[in-house]
């Protein structure tokens, strides 16, 4: 078994991320990552392209299908990260309890995004009350005191926590990560996960690479603007 330094939570321009996958898993490999997943908002395209990618280029990355999907359980909206260990399709539904049903049936995780973000769609105390097979316990983009309550709660319902970057550019892969033990196989590392064989790699986007990103967004919302 290997310990596999990995990030399941990155955005490329197949959502709102602001780089193109091929970027996004070059920054990967440079960050010494062995596991990514594209995790791009209510689609598993990002993570598609990414395999692809993978593939044509032969790169040592181990890619885990990914979705962050905006689910809805009793009116209130939050964000799960699904993580497949193939290409499940996209007629996943947006009730929760239904996706977790539905995620289970292929072998997915079922992940709250930074639960306690609530701004950013955190399900909040829901947690206590859904499914879940693990806990984004650390998201290097949420307040580092949502985190602790996350980490906290995780330990108290006994649930596997995973870091994650939940970049938006390249440059900010693995801010956060985990190391999982297991063999470098998609199946065999989200199994892991349930089991408990990881550790989180706590980080946070630093403020100068937070401003050079809201820049780049607004240049990019402006360009959109103009060619609308
Ligand atoms: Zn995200």
């Amino acid at each position: 078994m290997r310990a596999l330094k990995a990030d399941l939570h990155v955005h490329s321009t197949h959502s709102d991320g602001l780089d193109p996958v091929e970027l996004v898993l070059e920054s990967a490999l440079e960050k010494g990552l062995d596991v990514i997943s594209i995790t791009d908002h209510n689609t598993f395209a990002g993570s598609k392209a990414a395999a692809k990618y993978i593939k044509e280029k032969g790169l040592d990355l181990v890619l885990i299908y990914g979705n962050e999907v905006r689910a809805h359980y009793l009116g209130k909206l939050f964000d799960v990260l699904i993580l497949c260990p193939e290409y499940p399709g996209e007629d996943w539904p947006r009730e929760a309890l239904r996706l977790y049903d539905w995620a289970e049936k292929r072998n997915c995780l079922y992940i709250p995004a930074h639960p306690f973000d609530e701004r950013r769609y955190g399900c909040g105390k829901l947690l206590y009350d859904i499914d879940s097979h693990a806990i984004e316990v650390w998201n290097a983009r949420a307040p580092k005191l949502l985190n602790e309550e996350a980490l906290r709660v995780a330990k108290e319902l006994g649930k596997p926590g995973v870091a994650n970057s939940d970049a938006h550019e390249a440059k900010q892969v693995a801010t956060a990560f985990s190391v999982i033990e297991a063999e470098p196989e998609a199946e065999a590392i989200l199994e892991a996960i349930v089991k408990g064989r990881v550790k989180i790699h706590k980080g946070n986007v630093k403020a100068t690479d937070y401003v050079r990103y809201v820049g780049r967004k607004l240049i990019r919302r402006a360009g959109r603007g103009l060619y609308k």
